[in-house]
């Protein structure tokens, strides 16, 4: 565990058990020791078709579990409660999740189910996320808030219109000021009363990577010049009770609390400022940038950690708009947020395998003959051979590797002039390799191959950098000897993992066990991830399973299992026909397959048809001969 800092970044939702698997607890530090649940026995679970219940789910998988969800929603529930408590403030916290952040239908609805106890909302920034927000909210508390952010059509603020009517609180927040005519003119199209927010742009800035939303050249929200001329025209036109909401979003993974402090105390005087301009000012939305401590290094400094908890977070929130508040003798308003990362991150674990590891071959020369290969060499490169062996007689370590490097440039010259066998090239490889690993020079990093896609399931990885923890699931009860990078299954250099956690260039592996399966696990990405995605080489999503915590011999359950997109899947988001297809090729099958048994036909055509069924990842171990015997 301390090897891979899983106590920093997974407390209190992932350990090491007895066993050396990584194990959950799914409700935090309330978990009781019969209730952890083992990641291992889970994947066990659901990919093997032959266990009790056994699903023969495909791999990679993502793991979700609800229960983790509604404790981090409840935790930040409570962080604020406790502020509000202990700091008289005097009004509530009530917060919205941005959907963004995982569009899943059974995440978003948890959440609505989870939170509806304290009026927890949902946050949109495009149509269809506006529709699936509204139709969950209908079945959530009639208080969540439902709040309309993004850019705005008229289409979009009919629908939020529409959501008013429903009786759903929604709050059309105004990003453009252009906005501002559609939102009067479809208001009284449809005699609907809005309630109107102001995203504001603030002069504090986040100085890291997702801070670029933030500051007077932020890409969203309306200057001080134009909110003072949105109250104007609102008050024109006898509109200006429904400006209600002042939001503002500082940036994803806000670094410290000092900077929440300086963002929020701002917001705060523009809420008073329009309070006093005479709206009818309720909620501050504070937005989301609640951060994640992905490496667990409790750090103010890095993109990948923050150096505060969710207390300190909640803490500092409240007292700076209470501060500005009683200051200028204005009525505490309700502070809403729109935390998602902090939400949803660890609630999902995307498990995958790998499959092979680039093998490090025992240098040898003997295979071709130590007297063939001098003799067979050119001159210069006799010379550099015998400089080589006379420095390694001395012990002169630096001029073995400068004269083991010289002789190689060299014969990879003559190989490519035709000049030299590959025999002889493969035994001047062998001399090299021995004299590096003699020596310590060579390069113990291996290569593991994983069944995965990182442009699909990885994205932030590749796009923009961003690290989580990875971890192999199992086996945590040996030292690992290996140090690996991860390789992907698509042809491209980028589809690789060589940055981890903690500054490392490469992770602590075991090595691959005979026929045994090697488990890895990402952790901490349930936000972002999925939607963004790519299809790069046809690699679809993960297969997907739902696990809750259960009293049964298991200590969980598998309430919902969806296997990834097959071959036919992706192939329709590229407009083509796998049906078509399929027919096509059984066609020409047909006719250039004459002289073939019957049964080799047929166990061609069937395999031909499981490769438009299952998914485009590698089938592994004994699934693969299964399915190929079937
Ligand atoms: N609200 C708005 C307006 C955002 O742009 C974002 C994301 O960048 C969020 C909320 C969610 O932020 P986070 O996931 O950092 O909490």
């Amino acid at each position: 565990a301390a090897l891979y800092k899983i106590d920093g970044w997974g407390a209190p939702y992932f350990s090491v058990n007895a066993s050396g698997n990584v194990s959950v607890r799914p409700f935090g530090a309330a978990t009781l020791a019969h209730q952890e649940i083992d990641l291992l026995k889970i994947v066990r679970k659901v990919s093997d078709p032959k266990s009790s219940g056994g699903l023969g789910l495909q791999m990679p998988l993502i793991v979700r579990l609800p229960d983790v969800l509604k404790s981090r929603l409840e935790s930040l529930q409570s962080a604020f409660d406790l502020a509000v408590q202990s700091q008289g403030y005097k009004a509530h916290y009530q917060g919205v999740y941005p959907v963004k952040c995982n569009q899943d239908r059974f995440v978003v609805e948890d959440i609505v189910r989870f939170g509806s106890a304290f009026r927890f909302g949902l946050e949109a920034g495009s149509k269809p996320e506006l529709l699936l927000a509204m139709s969950c909210l209908c079945k959530g508390s009639p208080d969540a808030y439902l709040i309309c952010n993004g850019f705005k059509d008229v289409e979009y603020i009919s629908l939020a219109l529409f959501a008013r009517k429903l009786s759903l609180n929604t709050v059309i927040v105004l990003e453009q000021e252009e906005e501002l005519d559609l939102v009067i003119n479809l208001s009284k199209k449809f005699s609907v009363r809005p309630v109107i927010g102001v995203r504001a742009k603030l002069r504090t800035k986040h100085s890291g990577h997702f801070g670029s939303t933030s500051g007077e050249k932020g890409k969203f929200g309306l200057t001080t010049t134009q909110i003072l001329r949105v109250v104007r025209k609102l008050k024109e036109v006898d509109m200006l009770d429904c400006l209600q909401l002042l939001h503002f979003h500082i940036g994803s993974q806000i670094p410290s609390t000092s900077l929440l402090t300086d963002g929020v105390s701002e917001a705060a005087q523009i809420y008073c400022e329009l309070v006093r301009l005479g709206a009818h000012m309720q909620v501050i939305d504070i937005g989301g940038g609640l951060g994640i401590d992905y490496d667990g290094s409790k750090s103010s400094e890095s993109d990948i950690s923050v150096g505060y908890s969710l207390e300190d977070y909640a803490a500092a929130v409240v007292q700076a708009v209470r501060l500005v508040c009683d200051r200028r003798c204005i009525k505490h308003p309700i502070i809403c947020s729109e935390s998602g990362r902090a939400i949803v991150s660890h609630h999902s674990v995307l498990i995958f395998e790998a499959v092979s590891a680039s093998a490090y071959e025992s240098p040898s020369i003997t295979s071709f003959g130590l007297e063939n290969f001098v003799e067979g060499l050119p001159v210069e490169a006799r010379a550099d051979y015998g400089n080589l062996s006379d420095a390694a007689i001395k012990g002169e370590y630096e001029t073995c590797l400068f004269y083991a490097d010289q002789l190689k440039q060299r014969c990879v010259n003559q190989f490519k002039e035709g000049s030299l066998g590959m025999e002889q090239l493969a035994a001047v490889d062998g001399v090299c390799d021995v004299v590096s690993k003699a020596l310590g020079a060579a390069d113990p990093v291996r290569t593991y191959h994983v069944n995965l896609s990182i442009f699909t399931s990885i994205p932030d990885f590749w796009g923009i950098g961003q690290l989580f923890p990875i971890v192999p699931i199992h086996r945590l009860d040996q030292r690992p000897s290996m140090r690996g990078i991860l390789s992907d299954l698509t042809c491209d250099s980028d589809g690789k993992i060589d940055k981890f956690i903690g500054g490392e260039s490469s992770l602590p592996l075991h090595e691959l066990e005979g026929d045994g399966r090697y488990y890895l696990g990402m952790f901490l990405g349930g936000a972002y991830e999925e939607a963004i995605g790519g299809l790069h080489n046809l690699f679809g999503g993960p297969s997907v399973v739902r696990v809750s915590q259960s009293d049964g011999p298991h200590s969980f359950v598998v309430t919902r299992a969806v296997p990834g997109p097959s071959c036919s899947d992706v192939l329709r988001i590229m407009q083509h026909e796998p049906e078509l297809m399929f027919e096509t090729l059984k066609h020409r099958a047909e006719e250039c397959m004459d002289g073939s048994s019957i049964a080799a036909n047929a166990a061609l055509a069937s395999s031909l048809d499981r490769s438009f069924h299952n998914m485009p990842y590698l089938v592994v171990g004994a699934s693969s001969s299964c399915s190929l015997t079937a």
